[in-house]
């Protein structure tokens, strides 16, 4: 069967799903974008995720056309056609066929590209082995620049932190705020647990607001953990017990080392193995179910 993607409200083959040369999506990478997952034949937090990317799309002043509702719908409605059950959605607008020009008044009709496909993300030995990660010299961009809380297509300042992670052998990295304090990683948010206590830092630091990391902080309410959102040097992760990254494709994964430093024991911790499960359970037992 082929895979279906959703274009502009249609759903078309893969090979039929192209888009124009002249989309500012491609030309300046002015769009939005949501990466969502499914479980067991739900969607998981569908409705954070369409509010995030209409809040990332009202930050650039981009008019999406379609209601919450019709987004909810069409997210849902690929997903059936693709018969997922287990899988990533990628979600993506951009500001549509313009000229070579800049301006955006030029582009009168956005482009909404909806991909769903059954696929296995990481494999579970990474959960129990952990991952090592260097801080990047790459600074996360200033708020002041261009808000990291804005989920664009312009993710140039992740892939250059990226391209360090594989330059150093490492599937990730830290990403510091320009005063040079822990923001998060190139695609993920990031957790210290230190004295029973997790701590994050604040959105305000200039980070994505994770859909996952907002689940894990509902997660330890709910298990009496208490969790500190602030702001911390890197030299914090170097002395934490444990250390963890969330992301709608890592769910909670575990951090052995950072810049060549074992953290705690030099394997995944109590806090985030009990974390991750709670975190399994969340996702098998809610979400927006596919098939009716
Ligand atoms: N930070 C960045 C830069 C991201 O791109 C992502 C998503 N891959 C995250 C954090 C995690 O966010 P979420 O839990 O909503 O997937």
């Amino acid at each position: 069967m082929a895979q279906m993607i959703y274009l502009d409200g249609q759903l078309v083959e893969r090979d039929q799903a192209k888009i124009s040369v002249y989309d500012h999506g491609l030309l300046y990478g002015d769009g939005v974008f949501e990466g969502i997952r499914a479980y067991n034949g739900r969607v998981f937090r569908l409705d954070e995720h369409i509010r995030r990317l209409e809040r990332s799309a009202r930050a650039l002043m981009l008019d999406i056309g379609m209601t919450h509702e019709e987004l909810c719908e069409a997210t849902i409605e690929t997903c059936r056609a693709n018969d997922v059950r287990d899988g990533y959605i990628r979600l993506v607008v951009t500001r549509g066929v313009g000229d070579l020009g800049l301006d955006p008044r030029k582009c009168p009709k956005p482009s909404v590209i909806i991909i769903a496909a059954n696929i296995q993300l990481y494999p579970e030995e990474l959960y129990e082995t952990g991952l090592r990660l260097i801080t990047c010299s790459t600074r996360r961009n200033s708020p002041a620049s261009l808000d990291p809380g804005i989920k664009s297509l312009n993710y140039l300042n992740n892939i250059l932190a990226k391209i360090e992670c594989i330059q150093a052998d490492v599937p990730e990295g830290i990403m510091l705020t320009n005063a040079g304090m822990v923001s998060e990683c190139t695609g993920d948010n990031i957790f210290v647990v230190t004295g029973g206590r997790l701590v994050t830092p604040p959105v305000e630091a200039g980070i994505l607001d994770g859909i996952t990391r907002a689940a894990v902080i509902e997660l330890a309410e709910q298990e009496n953990i208490l969790c500190v959102e602030k702001l911390f040097p890197v030299a914090e992760v170097y002395t934490a017990d444990e250390v963890f990254l969330t992301g709608t494709a890592a769910e909670l994964v575990p951090v052995v080392g950072v810049d060549g430093r074992v953290i705690g024991n030099g394997k995944p911790g109590p806090m985030t193995k009990r974390l991750l499960n709670r975190f399994r359970e969340l996702t098998r037992s809610e979400g927006t179910p596919i098939h009716v």
